[in-house]
């Protein structure tokens, strides 16, 4: 990808190097997060959105803990902190632009967070082990970045352009909530079995993808961004994370009804999708 040299975003909200960030025992992996929500709300039979409030949480990382001591501001986190800076406001570019033409609202822009070990969030505290996610509560993209390096070396997705899919992706889930789905999405699941409430955030999932690929559409348009090769880096990146491909690994059989974010096929399907049509509306996943 092509980002040296190009502005980045007013919206960094830099908080590596800050301590554990609120304090406490930071949470455990995304999955796990998850699964504790769902538990916790069946058996309180109560409000969903207190205990999880609609957070969008991606793969848990491998490290459950960092200590925030071994950050360092090296050459290294610095230059991966701007390409992160770089990409967002590629984002906003061009969801300003193509949010007013497609679905005639103006974008407001979300924040990001860069955080080191651990950190507080509206929707609960996050550790490096949560893994990156969006807030719908405070409206912020969460990122630590050690989740890029595991994304390499854990995950099989190397390059600059798996990265900049992974901010597309959840700056897409900002896009849904700017949309109001992802308050739908959360009140349907009030009412829903774990395993239907599974199957729609698929279909979440599957629609930041597919925004993530409209976004990579137009910056490209817009900025002459991509080299050869980066799209297969961000379709890599939607493969290793499938569903299927991760309790593969981890487990070594899949459930299909305890998927959340889809399969490999499918989550490289409807990047493919948004990236060659470069339309918003071709990312209806929840139409059947
Ligand atoms: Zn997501």
């Amino acid at each position: 990808m092509r980002w040296e040299g190009r502005s980045g975003s007013d919206n960094i909200e830099d908080r590596r190097g800050n301590g554990s960030g609120g304090g406490g025992k930071p949470i455990k992996g995304g999955i796990g997060i998850i699964l504790v929500a769902i538990v916790t709300y069946f058996m309180s039979g109560g409000d969903l959105g207190q205990v999880f409030n609609a957070v969008v949480n991606e793969v848990s990382t491998t490290q459950s803990t960092t200590s925030t001591s071994t950050y360092k501001h090296t050459a290294q986190n610095k230059k991966q902190a701007q390409f992160v800076s770089v990409v967002l406001k590629d984002t906003e570019d061009v969801w300003s632009k193509i949010f007013v033409e497609q679905m005639d609202k103006r974008y407001q822009k979300p924040k990001l967070v860069l955080f080191s070990g651990g950190t507080t969030s509206a929707c609960g505290k996050a550790s490096t082990a949560t893994g990156p996610f969006y807030c719908p509560a405070d409206q912020k993209v969460y990122i630590d970045l050690v989740f890029f390096r595991e994304l390499e070396s854990r995950f099989n997705a190397a390059g600059d352009f798996a990265q900049a899919y992974v901010i597309a992706h959840e700056v897409a889930h900002h896009i849904q909530y700017l949309l109001g789905i992802l308050t739908k999405v959360q009140k349907y699941k009030q009412s829903a079995t774990k395993t239907q409430a599974n199957k729609v955030q698929v279909k979440v999932e599957l629609q930041a993808d597919c925004f993530a690929g409209v976004w990579a559409y137009h910056a490209h348009k817009m900025k002459n961004i991509l080299e050869k090769g980066d799209i297969d880096e961000a379709l890599n990146a939607a493969s290793q994370i499938g569903d299927d491909t991760l309790q593969k690994k981890s487990q070594g059989y899949v459930v299909p009804d305890s998927f959340t974010h889809g399969t490999s096929a499918q989550r490289m399907r409807w990047f493919k999708i948004g990236f060659n049509t470069g339309e918003m509306k071709r990312c209806n996943t929840f139409a059947n």
